[in-house]
């Protein structure tokens, strides 16, 4: 007697059985952190990506819990070795993604939180892209931008965190013309005006992506699959 065939459900409970891997990208103070923070709240089984970087721990940020704080040495090593599945100098000071940490998540059946700049946004977009149909990646792959509502609220929002000294602002605010330049690379965008509509619209298109039927193909963003 051959295999029993699989019903239906069995097919679409397959089928959308998929986890998640959540690019997050804004400038800075665009409320990325806020977002991710209420998100991992609500939905404690999402696993973030906790990042590498050369810059120092701000306030109570702790090692290995906001950051792996590592030194330029132990970056460039870390670099050398292929560690990293994306990487960027952001606002002077190097970040990057252990692909270890996301893998291995993925790899589990769970859903992946970044939240990562740009740049590093792009290179995963591009390595997706180029991937074959079934890879975990490219199935998991799904990027959102942050959008602050006006300049004038982002430049309010980085001086009331109060985290930054005035240089440090005036670099970010510079830079964030260039980054939100980008939204249009991006599947998804979120004005961040209202934290509670905000925080609705990013709650809900996690869900909504969690009951999406992908093609044979896979997701491919920036193509006509998506
Ligand atoms: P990022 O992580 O993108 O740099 P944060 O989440 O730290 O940004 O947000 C920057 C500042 O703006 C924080 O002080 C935060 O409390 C505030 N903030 C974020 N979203 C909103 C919002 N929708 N309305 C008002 N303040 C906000
Ligand atoms: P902050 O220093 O304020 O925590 O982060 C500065 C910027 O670096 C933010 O835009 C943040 O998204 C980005 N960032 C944090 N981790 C990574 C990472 O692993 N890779 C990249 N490319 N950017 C990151």
């Amino acid at each position: 007697m051959g295999a029993k065939e699989p019903t239906l459900w069995e097919v679409v409970s397959k089928t959308l059985d998929r986890p998640l891997l959540l690019v997050v990208s804004a400038p800075s103070g665009g409320g990325k952190t806020t977002l991710c923070t209420r998100l991992r709240a609500e939905f404690p089984e999402i696993a973030y990506s906790v990042s590498c970087t050369t810059r120092a721990p701000r306030g109570t940020e702790q090692q290995d819990v906001h950051y792996h704080f590592l030194s330029p040495d132990e970056f460039e090593c870390r670099s050398r070795s292929g560690a990293f599945l994306e990487q960027a100098v952001v606002h002077g000071n190097r970040y990057g993604t252990l692909r270890s940490e996301v893998v291995t998540a993925l790899s589990a059946g769970h859903d992946v939180l970044m939240d990562i700049d740009v740049q590093g946004a792009a290179q995963i977009r591009t390595a997706v892209q180029v991937a074959p149909a079934g890879d975990l990646l490219r199935r998991a792959f799904v990027d959102v931008f942050i959008l602050p509502p006006s300049e004038a609220v982002l430049q309010q929002r980085l001086t009331g965190r109060g985290e930054d000294a005035p240089e440090t602002i005036a670099r970010r605010l510079q830079n964030a013309r260039r980054e939100m330049d980008t939204w249009r690379d991006y599947r998804y965008v979120i004005v961040n005006d209202d934290l509670d509509k905000a925080y609705g619209q990013l709650r809900s298109l996690v869900l909504t992506e969690h009951i999406k039927v992908l093609s044979d193909k896979g997701c491919c963003p920036g193509s006509d699959l998506r």
